[in-house]
């Protein structure tokens, strides 16, 4: 029975790590894959995570199994950095560990599926996961479009989706740093999009992949926290794979806030049953790394020192390819308002081509750049490149 499957298409980006992988130019350079990037090209284990891993080490006394839920001490020590001080909502908020924001989707969608939800409302272009995981999961797709051509967002179209959306609908909204854009909702924009949710039957589902990646963790979490002060109930996967660098280490929650605390335990028992029937329980290290860390406020220290510099790294490309201008046909200044690892080129498919097999620069098809890609060693090139490929 095998054997009748059709195969998949092959996941692009990760074709593109093959590519760029086997291209022997020295000078090479990849903005394909979203990860954070160092001046020296590295994505390094954060310090303080390298101090809580040791720890973990030294005190972890046993390995049995947690539960479905996780490490509840690491869900609940971030609760405050999403939610700020009344992180619970007066006990209306709670949420459960799960392998990574890609989990925390998952879950998201789910369980928003169980009570009810047959249509998910979402910008376009979004991270490619968020429409398979929906298809997955056998929930119809409504796409408005996310952003205007001069690199702002478009907030008529998200307005628009959470007034027409019906009971029975939800909306994903990027919680920050959006995936592929970098271009997010001004806290103006954050307060219109919240005062729509308050008079729409619509569930909000808010992804947060990069809290602190984009203008602070306080100013990051602005979106959230508005849109949670303004409806009776919402859904946010989190992930802590970027902001602390545990990719491969899959660290991520999702939490529910319910209309009132009483209504909490049936949801969560739902979240549970799901996670029970999918990957049964989450991986523990990193979480419980992370667990440590925020315990702790040596650690806390180091850790958001650690974030800072990311954080400031990325502005700092940001700025130097604002301040180039126009760069061939592009205008490179909206980059310098867009925040966090990605931003997107409009280039043509031949454009993309021609930088990969004339200059070794790659990049995924959409033109979706990972700006950590770039530093004080390439950033020059690069910008030469663009101005010869726009002008062919
Ligand atoms: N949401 C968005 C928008 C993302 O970009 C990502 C990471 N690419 C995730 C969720 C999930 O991240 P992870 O599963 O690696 O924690």
């Amino acid at each position: 029975m095998l054997d009748t499957l059709p195969p998949q298409s092959p996941d692009a980006l990760l074709a593109l790590i093959k590519l760029y992988a086997a291209d022997e130019r020295s000078d090479k350079i990849d903005l394909g894959v979203g990860v954070y990037r160092t001046n020296e090209g590295e994505t390094p284990v954060f310090a303080a995570i390298k101090q809580a891993e040791a720890k973990l080490v030294a005190e972890q006394n046993s390995k049995s199994y947690l539960g479905p839920e996780g490490d509840l001490g690491f869900v609940h020590a971030l609760m405050p950095y999403i939610f700020g001080k009344d992180a619970t909502k007066g006990g209306r908020i709670e949420g459960m560990q799960t392998p990574g924001g890609t989990g925390a989707v998952r879950l998201a969608v789910a369980v928003a599926q169980k009570a009810g939800v047959t249509a998910v409302h979402m910008g376009v272009p979004s991270w490619p996961n968020h429409a398979q995981i929906l298809n997955d999961i056998g929930l119809e797709t409504r796409t408005f479009g996310h952003s205007h051509d001069d690199g702002t967002a478009h907030l008529d179209n998200v307005l628009g989706a959470i007034r027409t959306a019906q009971a029975g609908e939800a909306v994903l909204l990027h919680g920050c740093c959006h995936n592929p854009t970098g271009i997010d909702y001004t806290n103006d924009q954050w307060d219109q999009i919240s005062a729509a949710f308050a008079d729409s039957p619509a569930l909000p589902i808010l992804d947060s992949a990069y809290q602190g990646l984009g203008q602070g963790m306080e100013e990051d979490a602005y979106g959230v926290r508005t849109v949670l002060s303004a409806v009776p109930e919402a859904l946010v996967a989190y992930s802590c794979d970027k902001n602390f660098g545990m990719y491969r280490d899959r660290v991520g929650a999702l939490y529910v806030m319910a209309q009132n605390a009483d209504a909490l335990p049936p949801i969560l028992s739902n979240l549970n049953a799901l996670a029970r029937a999918s990957w049964s329980m989450p991986p523990d290290h990193g979480a419980a790394a992370v667990r440590l860390i925020l315990r702790d406020d040596d650690m806390t220290q180091i850790w958001l020192e650690e974030l800072a510099a990311m954080r400031t790294r990325m502005r700092d490309v940001r700025g130097q390819l604002a301040a180039a201008g126009d760069v061939g046909t592009l205008d490179l200044r909206p980059l310098g308002q867009q925040h966090g690892l990605f931003s997107v080129l409009p280039l043509s498919k031949d454009q993309i081509q021609a930088l990969r097999d004339d200059h070794a620069i790659y990049m995924a098809g959409s033109g979706r750049i990972n700006i950590a890609g770039l530093h004080v060693g390439n950033i020059e090139k690069f910008i030469g490149a663009l101005e010869v490929v726009t002008a062919q």
